[in-house]
């Protein structure tokens, strides 16, 4: 057993507060990673607040995590001391299942186990995440982080990157192509700047145009203000795939209206609330409601490759310790440029 430092919620409705954590001992298939930076999702808000269930404190959250492995387990075979590593959202799944067998283990048929809050196969407690200064993790859900990817910035790729990749992949955004992005957060932002160097034409739809020129600037062509009733009148019929990242409710005919003949719109966003389809919505343009889960392994890499190769990071505010519950507090009013960092050797552990 290895006591690290974290920080977590004692409970629902306090703020985080520092802690110490225990992980499991290095097992023969798993890596010992120090933590170097930790990214802040909006999941964390609603999970550790208990939005989308109860759950059992406390908990440390975090699945956007990057350091170095500083010890392998005797058959680790893909990774070695020093080797810059990621942990996204899930670190086990039951390998056996065909959507796991197909490389899509977001989909595992018996449940992923998820970075934090899920059960951990391999002792049985419950996983604690990424604001800590050291995960121990199975080689399998660990992923390469190219080095010449800003090393501080680069932890939101594992979220905020897979959770939009994944569904622009699998509904071809491109050249020619007419993508929206609904949100400009910590996901919105990632959307925006991939779909951009895929190829698509990508416009942006935000509460108001505070962020217009952030938008045009991560790669879009067009921005609107979704509080302007002409922005849904001007668009209407206009997009082969939408891409809603917001954390809330909205009305989402509103914006199904919005997709041309045979066009999808994809919840990556996840409110507890349910979103009310009009199915005549749906029968105009033959079109598509869906929604989208992360990204498996094999495409988490892809990602950070394709990353790589165009040189995108996400806009990060890099953070320490003590401004974590300050953070939440601006992710919720989305005060967000455009995804809080946190550097974890600000983490003291309790007592602190
Ligand atoms: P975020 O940084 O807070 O971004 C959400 C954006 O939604 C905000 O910046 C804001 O954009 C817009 N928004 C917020 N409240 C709104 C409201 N009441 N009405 C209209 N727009 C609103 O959050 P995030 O980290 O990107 O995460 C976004 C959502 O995706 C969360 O629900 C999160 O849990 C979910 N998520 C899902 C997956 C998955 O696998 N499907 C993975 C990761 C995260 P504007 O200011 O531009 O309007
Ligand atoms: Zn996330
Ligand atoms: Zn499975």
């Amino acid at each position: 057993m290895l006591t690290v430092n974290a920080f977590g919620a004692p409970s629902a409705t306090e703020p985080l507060v520092p802690l110490t954590i225990e992980r499991r001992p290095v097992g023969a298939e798993d890596v010992l990673i120090k933590i170097a930076y930790a990214g802040i999702c909006h999941s964390d808000i609603h999970f550790a607040r208990g939005e989308w269930g109860p759950i059992s404190y406390p908990q440390v959250v975090g699945h956007e995590i990057v350091g170095e492995v500083v010890e392998a387990g005797a058959n680790v075979t893909k990774f070695s001391v020093g080797d810059r590593v990621g942990v996204g959202c899930m670190v086990n799944s039951c390998r056996e299942c065909a959507n796991c067998l197909a490389g899509e283990e977001q989909y595992c048929l018996k449940g992923n186990i998820q970075t934090f809050g899920g059960i951990d196969p391999k002792d049985g407690n419950v996983t604690q995440g990424g604001y800590s200064t050291h995960v121990v993790v199975d080689q399998d859900f660990v992923l390469n982080v190219p080095e010449s990817l800003d090393y501080a910035a680069v932890a939101p790729l594992l979220c905020a990157g897979i959770t939009t990749y994944s569904p622009l992949r699998h509904w071809n955004a491109g050249p020619g192509k007419k993508v929206a992005v609904v949100g400009l957060g910590g996901l919105g932002h990632m959307a925006v700047k991939l779909a951009a160097a895929m190829g698509a034409e990508v416009t942006v739809l935000s509460q108001s145009l505070s962020k217009q020129e952030d938008g045009l600037r991560l790669g879009a062509s067009h921005y609107y203000a979704t509080s302007d009733p002409a922005t849904f009148e001007n668009l209407a019929n206009e997009f082969d795939l939408i891409i809603n990242t917001v954390s809330a409710s909205i009305d989402i005919n509103a914006y199904l209206s919005l997709l041309t003949l045979d066009g999808a719109l994809v919840a990556v966003g996840a409110p507890a609330e349910p979103l009310g389809v009009q199915v005549f919505t749906l029968f105009g343009n033959r079109r598509t409601f869906a929604g989208s889960s992360i990204g498996g392994i094999r495409e988490t890499q892809e990602m950070l490759d394709f990353c790589a190769e165009h040189g995108i990071v996400p806009e990060t505010e890099l953070i320490g310790a003590d401004q974590i519950n300050e953070a939440w507090e601006r992710v919720l009013k989305s005060d967000v440029r455009y995804r809080f960092v946190i550097d974890t050797a600000t983490l003291t552990g309790a007592g602190a």
